[in-house]
């Protein structure tokens, strides 16, 4: 718990909002996303999430690019999952969709701290999209779906697409909103002070 509190304290109450924000958005957003999902790939056999995934891991790189600090993937990650869960919604797995959720962020988070980057260039926006939407599509297509190793590997390499995908369109959104100034990369010595990444 002691941990916890040390991690969730990083962050200011203003990036705590624009988390619960861009999680609630996600969640908004996906049975609309889920239904073209299942329209497109029904005729295929394969899980819907895998392609239409990417869509869903641009929320969490863009949050993640919003927010920059490490942590914050995760974060939207498990507040996708408890809602998720609490609501009974769409896609649910019970307590599941908490792992399910929150390791894409995971890896998002852990994307970006090895690179040293923050969603700021094409390169790692597709690197953590990728392996957000990779995490999630192994999880669930591992757990609920019984595939053939082949299909696995197929489903993971569109995944690693989709998710790419997802975290490009993450980077160029991101991009219209550094111009006027919101989830700048401008930081500074205050911003480290509070736990953020510095960047020149
Ligand atoms: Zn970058």
């Amino acid at each position: 718990m002691k941990l916890w509190k040390k991690f969730i304290t990083r962050f200011t109450i203003f990036e705590l909002a624009l988390i619960a924000l861009i999680s609630a958005l996600g969640i908004a957003a996906k049975p609309v996303v889920a239904s073209l999902g299942h329209v497109l790939t029904a005729p295929l056999l394969i899980p819907g999430g895998s392609v239409i995934g990417g869509l869903y891991m641009m929320w969490i790189v863009l949050g993640a690019g919003l927010v920059t600090k490490s942590g914050a993937g995760t974060l939207i990650g498990l507040t996708q999952g408890m809602l998720i869960m609490f609501l009974g919604f769409f896609g649910n797995h019970g307590a599941f969709s908490l792992v399910t959720y929150a390791l894409p962020g995971v890896s998002v988070d852990l994307v970006l701290k090895f690179m040293g980057h923050r969603v700021c260039c094409p390169l790692c926006s597709f690197l953590s999209g990728a392996a957000a939407n990779i995490t999630g599509t192994f999880l669930v297509s591992s757990i609920f779906f019984n595939l053939p190793w082949i299909a696995l590997f197929l489903c993971l390499s569109v995944s690693m697409l989709s998710g790419g995908l997802g975290g490009i369109l993450a980077y160029l959104i991101l991009k219209k909103l550094r111009k006027v100034n919101i989830g700048t990369l401008n930081y500074n010595q205050e911003n480290k002070k509070n736990g953020g990444d510095i960047y020149k």
